[in-house]
């Protein structure tokens, strides 16, 4: 399931802002939502609405929600920025940052040039690819990296194998266990990164049958997936088993080159380096959510927006203390 919502860029060339927040996941949404309590001129560029809200399903542990399907969750995140008159561009991928004249100028895809006092970067971070032969080759093909977009994809199959040991992976193998007959859940050490309670639900699945200490090391197949080979780290042993996907649920990536090319610092992950305040070296950026190196063990929606809404905090802060705030939205 992903949520597009198409709209067409509608500023003008060289408009100015106090704030451009790049990026429109929790961070971005929720750094917007306390711009513009702070009365700043805020835009949104980003690539879609949502961000990594779009690849899942159910949310339950975002307080005040028991159980809250992602897209409506995405949807209220939209509509509460929307209503102080911010606006949303999508479709949007920022290419570069500059300092010109005192500002930074922001360009990215479409056409996208305006000026900012101040920017936030919410950008997120991508999906990591286990780099074996047959992942390219395969890639829609029975390789997937979304359990819970694709996992409907594959009812009635007989096996499909998840790859990882963090959150996603557990919670793939728990939806897809009940659309097959049988998953292999794979995970490259004996200790899970994911949440107790998922391994335990997870475990507790007739047909999930776990392999640990355990790596793929190539996907077989003619026009789609038929098999994988995977390696016992321990004992030696390699074996091949008959599967008819894979779903890759190893982690994200930051946009570690977006970063150096701008000149942040990143940590030795790639994550932007931010302090408490969500400032990075760059004095007027500041960074938010799946981006930052804060935290980089615990991603959740909770803790993005959370991030987000320091990073507007510090934004607000640093446009005082340059005598800029007002210079934007009050003229
Ligand atoms: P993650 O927590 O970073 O876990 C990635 C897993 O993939 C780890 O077990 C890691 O193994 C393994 N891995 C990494 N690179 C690998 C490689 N090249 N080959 C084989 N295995 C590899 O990623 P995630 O599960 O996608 O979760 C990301 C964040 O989102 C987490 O903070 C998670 O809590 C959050 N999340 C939350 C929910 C929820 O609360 N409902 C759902 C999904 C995700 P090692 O353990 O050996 O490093």
């Amino acid at each position: 399931m992903s949520l597009r919502i198409a709209v067409k860029p509608k500023l003008e060339k060289g408009e100015r802002f106090d704030v451009v927040i790049v990026g429109g996941g929790p961070a971005g949404l929720s750094a917007a939502v306390y711009t513009s309590r702070f009365l700043l001129k805020t835009v949104v560029l980003t690539i879609d609405i949502g961000g990594q809200l779009n690849l899942t399903n159910w949310i339950d542990d975002y307080p005040g929600f028991s159980r809250i399907s992602a897209s409506e969750l995405v949807t209220r995140f939209r509509d509460h920025v929307q209503s102080f008159g911010v606006k949303i561009i999508s479709g949007v991928e920022v290419k570069s940052i500059l300092r010109e004249d005192n500002m930074f100028r922001v360009i990215g895809s479409g056409g996208i040039d305006v000026y900012a006092s101040s920017v936030i970067l919410a950008v997120g971070a991508k999906r990591r690819k286990l780099g074996v032969p047959g992942e390219e080759e395969f890639l829609g093909r029975g390789v997937s990296y979304c359990s819970v977009c694709d996992a409907p994809l594959f009812k009635g199959r007989r096996a499909v194998a998840v790859v990882g040991g963090g959150d996603s992976a557990l919670e793939g193998a728990s939806l897809l266990s009940s659309y097959v007959g049988k998953v292999y859940l794979i995970h490259r050490r004996s200790e899970f990164r994911a949440k107790p309670v998922l391994v335990k639900e997870v475990l507790g699945r007739g047909n999930v049958e776990l392999l640990t200490n355990t790596v793929v090391t190539e996907i077989l197949g003619e026009e789609s997936v038929k098999a994988i080979k995977v390696l016992n780290r321990v004992t030696g042993e390699t074996r091949i088993l008959d599967v008819e996907g894979i779903f890759i649920e190893i982690g994200f990536q930051p946009a570690t080159e977006f970063f150096k090319s701008i000149g942040l610092e990143v940590d030795d992950y790639g994550y932007v380096k931010v302090d408490e305040w969500m400032r990075t070296n760059i004095p007027g950026i500041f960074a938010a959510g799946d981006a930052i190196s804060m935290w980089r063990g615990f991603r959740q929606i909770v803790t993005a927006a959370a991030t987000g809404a320091v990073a507007a905090y510090s934004a607000y802060q640093y446009l005082i203390e340059k005598g800029l705030y007002g210079s934007v939205n009050f003229k």
